[in-house]
């Protein structure tokens, strides 16, 4: 339900009002202030167009942090214009309706002291800067002109267009990308974020123009504000970003459900290095708020560095000079534990059995109230040590605006993850550390007569340095 709309029920975790909250927009709804056990004092508000704002107030900070994002990036490109999502955020900056003169948008905001940049990612894009306090609101004015006022002109296009060209020149397309594209179905997951030459080459000011109007929209769009703030800022972030009119006609994203395609798996992209890179990964189904914090929880687990951790059971049966590493990451739907290890080659029979054997083992371990405990302190740790960098602050927040918006928006991390229990947590880790939901892949150098003696009993076909090997 859109915020603002009759009916609509205030989230239970936006507290009551405090008196120290900054004035409310003229327009906002719902504003509410949060004590969030990471970021401290954080105000949220949407703007009459919806859009939602979070401010981080730090009054001891000399700068203001302003971090746009929009909800797109290169999993929202269509066959045929790959690159489009990267290459609109090279050529909005160039030149705007008020700042027509190309690269004097930059001058401006320059001459007020402020650095500026932004990133395209799979699923997001996001433009930010860092300005001194006194000059923040000539940073919501650029931001606001680059979002929502960028003129996309031919000679725009064409300089970008050998800039992107240089900078897609050496992308190779990475096996295990190629794996994870394969297992959910998704080419998207091994396309180069900047695009394929070939397609390069076809983007048009018109194709720039259609995929901002589809994506660049209020309802795609939100806003984070980290540093000292005056207390009109809220108004002059309404008068800024809160008079463009949510187009009735938003695009609507299609999310594929995440469907493993092949049951079991192994490749390899080998090229005669004395080490192999071993990577274990189990697609992690998400269909809810619940399963993605069992999820993270889990990772936290594998990760630890209790006696009782994955990496604990690897250090004692390895006994050699290795690392090792459980990681979840998110793509929207498609989410993936990865248990990764390097070994030297002649060792890298051993630690594939080892690395299996190990998971069994960890299965059959039952999961502790400590376990859990320990999880989030570590995870709280992280959060706050990344907190203190008001840019990774407002990247922070700005993920718990976004993340996984067919699941809705997750609210405060640590609380939620505080309520994920035992069984949630053991449940997972039985379905998603499964054998049969299990796929290997080795980068690096491998002894092959090892592997198959120890690992598999099916042959191995070898092809050239870049390739994918199947084992049958
Ligand atoms: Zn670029």
């Amino acid at each position: 339900m859109k915020i603002g709309s009759p009916g609509h029920a205030v989230p239970r975790e936006l507290v009551a009002l405090n008196e120290s909250a900054l004035p409310r927009p003229p327009s906002a709804t719902d504003f509410a202030v949060v004590d969030d056990p990471v970021l401290g004092h954080v105000e949220r508000f949407h703007l009459s167009n919806g859009i939602p704002v979070t401010i981080v107030p730090r009054s001891g900070s000399p700068t203001v942090t302003i971090l746009a994002t929009v909800n797109t990036g290169t999993l929202d490109e269509a066959e045929g214009s790959y690159g489009v999502a990267h290459y609109l955020e090279h050529v909005v900056h160039e030149k705007t309706a008020d700042f027509p003169d190309k690269g004097s948008l930059a001058e401006f905001v320059q001459a007020r002291g402020a650095s500026t940049n932004a990133c395209t990612s799979r699923e997001r894009t996001a433009y930010h800067i860092q300005l001194p306090a006194e000059s923040a609101e000539d940073g919501l004015y650029g931001v606001q002109q680059l979002l929502f006022h960028a003129l996309i002109t031919p000679d725009v296009v064409n300089l970008h267009r050998g800039i992107i060209l240089s900078e897609a020149g050496d992308y190779r397309v990475d096996g295990k990308q190629q794996l994870l594209a394969d297992i959910f179905g998704q080419p998207s997951l091994c396309r180069a974020i900047c695009g394929s030459n070939e397609d390069l080459h076809r983007v048009t000011v018109d194709s720039l123009e259609s995929f901002r109007s589809a994506y660049y929209t209020p309802s795609n769009i939100s806003l984070v504000v980290v540093g000292k703030i005056s207390p009109d800022f809220p108004t002059l972030i309404e008068r800024y970003f809160g008079g463009y009119p949510d187009t009735s006609n938003a695009h609507q994203r299609q999310f594929n459900e995440a469907k493993v395609q092949i049951p079991a798996d192994a490749r390899f992209d080998l090229w005669g290095s004395s080490h192999s890179r071993i990577s274990f990964i189990f697609p992690t189904p998400i269909g809810s708020i619940a399963d993605m914090h069992s999820s993270k929880v889990l990772q936290l687990i594998l990760h630890g560095d209790t006696d009782r951790s994955f990496n604990a059971i690897l250090r004692e049966r390895l006994g050699i000079a290795y690392n090792a590493s459980a990681t979840m990451e998110r793509l929207r739907s498609y989410s993936w534990i990865d248990l990764r290890t390097e070994l030297p080659v002649e060792a890298s029979g051993v630690g594939i059995s080892t690395v299996r054997s190990a998971v069994q083992d960890f299965l059959r371990r039952p999961f502790t109230e400590e376990d859990k405990l320990e999880a989030v302190k570590r995870l709280k740790f992280q959060l706050l040590h990344e907190a203190a960098d008001p840019l990774q602050a407002a990247f922070q927040t700005s993920a718990l605006q976004l993340t996984v918006p067919h699941l809705g928006r997750p609210g405060r991390l640590l609380d939620s993850l505080s309520n994920v229990t035992i069984d949630s947590i053991h449940n997972t880790a039985m379905q998603v550390l499964d054998d049969s939901n299990m796929f290997l892949f080795i980068n690096g150098g491998l002894d092959n007569a090892l592997l198959k003696k120890v690992y598999l009993n099916g042959t191995i076909e070898q092809e050239n340095r870049g390739s994918a090997t199947r084992l049958n």
